[in-house]
């Protein structure tokens, strides 16, 4: 097949041959802040914050790339 022995590795676009992208799950943050509220105990709601990791990247904020698979390169 012609043009075969052409093949070289060039960096990989979407995640710009870092091998990895940005989670889509969290926007890259690892996790998401949920608002939740809780009676307190002089009988009030109090509001907080509880961080959720994200399940998608596992926290990390960021996946293995899907299309060099984490090599960062892909063959031309
Ligand atoms: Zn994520
Ligand atoms: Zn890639």
């Amino acid at each position: 097949m012609p043009g075969a022995s052409g093949e070289k590795a060039v960096p990989c676009v979407p995640c710009t041959g870092s091998g990895f992208t940005t989670c889509m799950g969290c926007a890259g943050a690892g996790g998401t802040m949920l608002s939740r509220s809780r009676l307190g105990l002089d009988g009030r709601m109090e509001f907080y914050q509880e961080r959720l990791t994200c399940v998608a990247c596992a926290g990390s904020g960021r996946i293995v790339c899907r299309k060099c698979k984490g090599t960062g390169w892909v063959i031309r």
